[in-house]
């Protein structure tokens, strides 16, 4: 249940920083586009006014060409030679018609009339008619003696070959609008005229043409749909985060895994160095009696033989070398079993409060108990300071969980379940760890902390009997039994630590 509770908030914490960098990618990516679509837009629309102003720009320079240079003012007054204007329709075939106002004559259309009076006024030429929706219009220049009128065909008027846009598919819809009416000189989008929904983006252009005679606006817009987004892409881009993020924390996992493994390593190589203390402290206890006779029998003998013949002086000068030399090894040993049995006491001692030894402890064998499906429960219901050597108890935790583990490892137990409690008990801080293994029997129990005691098939049964001397060498002291329910409970108890803060 606390396994599954870890691995959502796990998940969940991951869920988070994938969601906020998709949305942030999504956003941007979406934004660049519709800011990459507008600048293209813009800068079509921007050729199309361009190329339009030249366009208009040209037909003030013809009207103002035909009346400096009055073609028809020479010459003979009939036939071709008499209007070489006409000549223009041929070369501007957007210029419908040319006419003409006669020296002293006066325009049929009373319209070109008034707008040449417009055009004297403003000293420029004026639009006389304009019907936007054929897509035509008349442009005077007031001159003397004759002035001159173009008829201009809009669509034809438009540079095609030069034209940014292909007019067939291009989504920009273009017109040329005058005073409320607009000719349609491109298309774009068929459905660009139905509103754009709230998903949808609007580009818009306005801008007049660069001839005041010809004050036309050239008007552009362009609908970007939502579904015109690249979503290939933008749905891309959470699978992509997704698979980095997963990578970061297969990444995570392997170097935990690998601290695990060394700090694993680490204790098993202290656990080894100080189960080879326990086995010097062993065979010190072996040694030390037959040594002893050993020196009490010498010493006898050294005392017979001074009852005997003098001669054998030399016999006795062995002797007691012999008894020096049994001095010496009896020494040797009582010093070796001295260090073992008291390591370095009160010297490597330090506040530490026992649940972050546990936790420690939990961390590295995580692995372990999820292989053998073991459920963890810590309970604590103050942090409990102690005075202890912290390589020391480490050692001591990390054997009473692995034999926790063994003793697990061989249960029927469903689930298997390991008890941690810490508490304080008087004047010590007091570790309990027990399990729903088969216990230990009656006749083992006293028996439990001798060295070179085992129940299990290749134990070297020094673990408990170690554990035993580290606890004695803070202090403390250990002590196993069973519990109601069944299964081992293993008490551990160290001298509580005034000083409540780890000490460096
Ligand atoms: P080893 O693990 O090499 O046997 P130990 O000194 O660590 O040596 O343990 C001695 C014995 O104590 C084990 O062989 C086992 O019989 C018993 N023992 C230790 N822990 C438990 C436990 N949690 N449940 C049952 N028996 C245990």
């Amino acid at each position: 249940m606390q396994d599954t509770r870890t691995r959502l908030k796990n998940r969940l914490s991951w869920l988070l920083p994938w969601l906020l960098v998709s949305l942030l990618g999504v956003v941007w990516i979406a934004s660049q586009t519709i800011d990459r679509q507008r600048a293209l837009f813009e800068t079509d629309a921007r050729i199309v006014h361009r190329l339009l102003s030249q366009q208009v720009v040209q037909h003030d320079a013809i009207l103002a060409t035909l009346a400096l240079l009055q073609p028809g003012h020479t010459g003979a007054q009939t036939g071709e030679e008499a209007t070489p204007e006409q000549r223009l329709t041929a070369l501007y075939p957007h210029i419908l018609t040319v006419q003409r106002r006669d020296r002293d004559g006066t325009w049929s259309d009373p319209a070109l009339q008034q707008a040449e009076n417009v055009s004297q006024q403003q000293k420029r030429a004026a639009l006389a008619k304009v019907d936007v929706t054929k897509g035509r219009y008349q442009l005077v220049l007031a001159a003397q003696p004759m002035a001159y009128a173009l008829t201009i065909d809009v669509r034809g008027m438009v540079p095609w070959a030069d034209w940014p846009m292909k007019v067939d598919s291009s989504p920009v819809r273009v017109v040329l609008a005058h005073e409320g009416q607009s000719f349609l000189i491109q298309k774009g989008e068929t459905d660009t005229l139905s509103t754009p929904s709230l998903l949808d983006w609007q580009f818009n252009f306005s801008k007049h043409l660069a001839a005041a005679s010809q004050p036309f606006d050239v008007v552009a817009t362009q609908t970007f749909k939502w579904h015109q987004l690249p979503w290939v892409l933008m749905l891309l881009w959470p699978v992509l985060v997704a698979a980095v993020l997963y990578l970061i924390s297969f990444l995570l996992r392997q170097r935990d895994a690998r601290r695990r493994a060394e700090e694993l390593l680490r204790l098993g190589q202290v656990a080894r160095l100080n189960t080879l203390g326990e086995l010097a402290a062993g065979m010190a206890h072996e040694l030390n009696q037959p040594l002893t006779a050993m020196l009490a029998n010498t010493q006898a003998a050294q005392r017979m033989l001074a009852d005997s013949p003098p001669e054998l002086e030399t016999a006795q000068r062995a002797m007691t070398q012999a008894v020096a030399q049994a001095r010496r090894a009896s020494e040797v040993v009582g010093r070796l079993r001295r260090a073992v049995e008291q390591p370095e006491s009160d010297q490597g001692t330090q506040a530490l409060e026992l649940g972050d030894v546990l936790r420690r402890a939990v961390y590295l064998l995580e692995p372990e108990a999820k292989r053998l499906g073991i459920v963890i429960n810590m309970q604590s219901a103050e942090p409990v300071w102690v005075l202890a050597d912290s390589v020391a108890l480490d050692q001591i935790v990390h054997n009473l969980l692995m034999n926790a583990f063994q003793a697990l490892e061989s249960s029927n137990a469903e689930p298997k379940r390991l008890q941690i409690n810490t508490a304080q008990s008087g004047q010590f801080g007091e570790l309990r760890v027990a399990d729903n293994g088969a216990g230990i029997p009656e006749d083992v129990l006293p028996r439990l902390f001798e060295p070179f005691f085992s129940t299990r098939e290749g134990g070297l049964g020094l673990g408990l009997s170690l554990c035993e001397t580290l606890a004695q060498g803070m202090g403390g002291e250990i002590s196993a039994g069973n519990q109601a329910t069944g299964g081992a409970e293993f008490t551990l108890k160290l001298p509580l630590s005034k000083q409540q803060t780890p000490s460096t």
